[in-house]
């Protein structure tokens, strides 16, 4: 496949739109919602919601669209479109960024495994009106983390109402309050309908704000991406209607992980566009070290070999090679999935390769910069903070590498564990 490197003009507006959106709105209160978790980014929130309801009520048109339009009226590259975004927020603030009102991961699930009458039904809500919504997605519990098939939640069929009765903890859910208390959001909930089927028994269930039997917890205190929201979601005899299930509900066994392609679908959009995310914060990290070395007197002489550099010039081209990888990779898997191809090999990749860089990057971004990079005066060490849950959510950076190298080496996930 051809990947071109020149940037769509309608892109690079788009990014150029949030980059300014990121230095005027974000960056100004980044400190200010680190110390003071749990505050909302409210101007964020205010000022692009009706950017993210329009651009999901264009999606929305477009599903409806004949066929022979559909293809006209699509935007060339979506995903593109919104990787370089998401990297231009995340340079603001990852976790402003993360309290972004849209379907989110939710979306990811129902455009994955969702019917168009689903889709119509479930993302409409983020395509109209004036408050903001939010989408989230639970697949973690407290036994059930990077081994997802050990998830307890369960979803029965009340054959009489015809409706799904769930019961069970998620945990660390993103936005799940934003979600679920704050707005008439929706959950996209994991859920197994034969625990003895494993990953061919998981489903994935929309639950709507306002359903009865929810419960959400009081928000995580963390380490980095304070800003951002994340929750437990308890569901104790919760009845949703029988169409809120995504996908087939029968349960093929014989070593079928039929349930579980909705996840995996849903991982193959979500990876890249955490890498995204990661390449952000990277990209904050490494332009603030060349600034303030600059202003040292030290910059970086592209034009020398390698030998005649110093130990600090060295370190801050390997800090631009390592996120130009990364970048290199999130816009490959990025590129797949505008082309409808397969990607999870890709994403993976990708994911493994921003998840490590960023970490790395901010650490030595921290280092350079001495006793000022550790101060909370600097931003540096917040990035430090923020960029270490890239390697953790969406699959931690050992599940990604043994995804990579199963698909490579063509072991099932029973085979490479
Ligand atoms: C801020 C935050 C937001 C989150 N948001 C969401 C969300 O929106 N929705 C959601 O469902 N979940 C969410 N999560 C949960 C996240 O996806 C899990 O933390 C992640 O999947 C890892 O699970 P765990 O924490 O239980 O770690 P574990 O699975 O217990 O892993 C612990 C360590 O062991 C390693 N490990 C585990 N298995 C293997 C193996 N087979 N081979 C090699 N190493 C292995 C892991 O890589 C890790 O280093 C969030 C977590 C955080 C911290």
């Amino acid at each position: 496949m051809a990947i071109s490197f020149a940037m769509p003009e309608r892109v690079e507006r788009e990014r150029m739109m949030a980059q300014a959106l990121a230095e005027g709105i974000m960056r100004p209160v980044s400190r200010q919602l680190d110390e003071n978790e749990h505050e909302r980014p409210v101007d964020f929130i205010k000022l692009i919601w009706p950017v993210m309801r329009d651009q999901q009520a264009r999606a929305l048109d477009r599903l409806k669209a004949p066929p022979d339009q559909e293809k006209e009226k699509k935007p060339r590259s979506p995903y593109l479109a919104m990787m370089v975004q998401i990297e231009a927020l995340s340079w603001g603030d990852a976790g402003q960024y993360l309290c972004i009102p849209s379907p989110l991961l939710a979306g990811a699930a129902i455009e994955a495994v969702g019917t168009p009458e689903q889709k119509e039904r479930f993302l409409r809500r983020f395509a109209e009106g004036d408050a903001p919504r939010w989408g989230a997605m639970a697949m973690t519990e407290p036994n059930a983390g990077s081994d997802t098939k050990a998830i307890e939640t369960t979803a029965v069929l009340d054959p009489e109402t015809h409706e799904w009765i769930l019961n069970g903890e998620k945990i660390f859910i993103t936005s799940g309050g934003l979600a679920l208390r704050e707005s008439d959001g929706i959950v996209v909930v994991w859920a197994t309908i034969d625990r003895s089927a494993g990953r061919a028994g998981m489903r994935p269930f929309v639950v709507e704000a306002g359903t009865p039997g929810v419960t959400v917890s009081k928000p995580e205190i963390k380490h980095g991406i304070r800003a951002s929201d994340t929750v437990s979601i308890k569901f104790e005899n919760c009845r949703i209607p029988y169409d809120n299930l995504l996908g087939d509900p029968e349960v093929r066994r014989e070593g079928s992980r039929e349930g579980f392609r909705g996840a995996m679908a849903t991982f193959d959009a979500s990876r890249p566009l955490v890498a995204a995310s990661a390449l952000g914060v990277g990209r904050a990290a490494l332009e603030f070290v060349k600034e303030t070395l600059h202003q040292h007197g030290i910059d970086i002489p592209y034009d020398q070999p390698y030998h005649k550099l110093s130990a600090i010039q060295r370190d801050v081209l390997e800090m631009e090679a390592q996120l130009k990888a990364a970048y290199l990779l999130t816009l490959r898997a990025t590129a797949m999935l505008d082309e409808g191809l397969r990607n999870s090999l890709e994403a993976s990749m990708a994911k493994a390769k921003a998840g490590k860089a960023v970490t790395k990057v901010t650490q030595k971004a921290v280092e350079l910069l001495g006793m000022m990079g550790y101060s909370r005066e600097w931003l540096v060490e917040k990035w430090m903070r923020d960029a270490r849950i890239n390697d953790i959510y969406e699959g931690t950076g050992q599940i990604n590498l043994l995804i990579v190298a199963r698909r490579i080496l063509g072991y099932s996930s029973s085979e490479l564990s």
